[in-house]
């Protein structure tokens, strides 16, 4: 990468892989555990990379007109995220230097409208207005075929206003391609590049991949690297909430009628993007369980993902203790790549973040200080 880019549209992606060699061991496993950690990505998620992507495909395409397009994205937030950091900036695509490309654009960029269900963080909503998109509040419990839904809504305001577009992350093939292109080569050219040593000892491939699915589009287009390109025995392990209808029926159908808090995986729906057969097996999580792993994540690790992170690597952790997993988690040098998808910036003021935060084992200086204070 040039050392200085062009815009913040140039700092998306280029995550790093890091190691998670304390949680590892806390949890006895040989193989390595690796953690791709996208909150390093300037919108703060993994989404900004198909945001960037369906915006330059839609331009390129001539679906989007600069100064007047408006675009709509029904999100849990982190797509809407990305788009309106696109579209707040003026997007370099192969025909900006064309004359009717200089003609038509302005200063602006696009309007961008978010809908976004009512579950999702008061800091993804004060994000995107800071970033000039409108949003929308839809009720989450509206089924996603209704009209009161996120989609629903999107779909109502597109039909009523000119020149909107809806880049639709659920059935845009330039979403799972984002990670196939970007998110899948980059874990790919880490694990490659790192030599074996006697401390870490690698097999020198991805063995096991670990990821979330909301859309889907980072499971599938991330498996589809892998096997096609680098590893075809890898094993794709998709992480669902229990009370989502994703993992392995392919049915629309609610699961169980469990809610969950968690924001960014699961739906009631099973999304265009999303490809049963890369997937090899699912793990269903719980709140609280991916709750618990972000504290770890936390304290023992330094790295401040949110609440979809914490699920990955509980579904992680668990798959590894089971049947399927236990040779893998036995055996030195595999290594087991977990995605954490965004940051816990985006949740501060959710109340099960004040709870970790807040209500953790005290540190071990507390009872030192009440000592020192308590004698004055
Ligand atoms: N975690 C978070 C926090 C997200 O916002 C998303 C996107 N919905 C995901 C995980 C899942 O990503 P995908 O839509 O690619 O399945």
């Amino acid at each position: 990468m040039p050392q200085i880019l062009d815009t913040a549209l140039d700092a998306v992606g280029h995550t790093p892989l890091i190691r998670l060699d304390k949680i590892a061991k806390a949890n006895d496993l040989k193989c390595n555990l690796l953690a791709k950690v996208e909150f390093f990505s300037a919108g703060g998620s993994v989404k900004d990379r198909i945001a960037k992507a369906m915006v330059i495909a839609a331009e390129k395409e001539g679906r989007l007109i600069p100064g007047k397009s408006v675009v709509i994205e029904p999100t849990s937030g982190n797509t809407g995220i990305g788009l309106a950091l696109a579209c707040a900036i003026k997007v370099a695509h192969p025909i900006a230097s064309s004359r009717e490309y200089a003609l038509n654009t302005t200063d602006k960029g696009y309007s961008v409208i978010i809908t976004l269900p009512n579950k999702m963080s008061l800091e993804k909503e004060a994000l995107l207005r800071a970033l000039g998109a409108e949003v929308i509040r839809t009720p989450t419990e509206a089924a996603w075929d209704s009209p009161e839904s996120h989609i629903g809504v999107a779909e109502r305001l597109q039909r009523a206003i000119p020149y909107a577009v809806i880049l639709d992350q659920y059935s845009n093939v330039n979403n799972p391609l984002a990670h196939e292109l970007t998110t899948g080569p980059e874990i790919i050219e880490a694990v490659v590049s790192t030599p074996s040593t006697s401390e870490h000892p690698s097999s020198g491939k991805v063995d096991v991949l670990v990821a979330g699915a909301g859309t889907g589009g980072t499971v599938t287009g991330i498996a589809r690297a892998i096997k096609k390109t680098h590893n075809k025995d890898c094993i794709v392990v998709g992480v669902d909430p229990k009370g989502s209808v994703l993992a392995g029926t392919g049915s629309n159908s609610p699961s169980d009628n469990v809610q969950y808090t968690v924001e960014g995986i699961g739906y009631d729906f099973v999304p265009d993007v999303l490809n049963f057969e890369d997937i090899d097996q699912w793990m269903k999580t719980g709140d609280d369980e991916s709750y618990a792993a972000v504290q770890q994540i936390m304290r023992k690790e330094g790295l401040l993902v949110g609440g979809s992170s914490g699920s990955a690597l509980s579904g992680a952790l668990r798959w590894l203790q089971s049947d399927a997993g236990q040779q893998i988690a036995n055996t030195e040098g595999l290594n087991v790549v977990v995605l954490f998808a965004d940051g816990i910036r985006n949740y501060m003021s959710k109340s099960w973040f004040l709870q970790i935060a807040l209500e953790a084992e005290p540190s071990a200086m507390a009872g030192v200080i009440s000592g020192i204070l308590g004698k004055e």
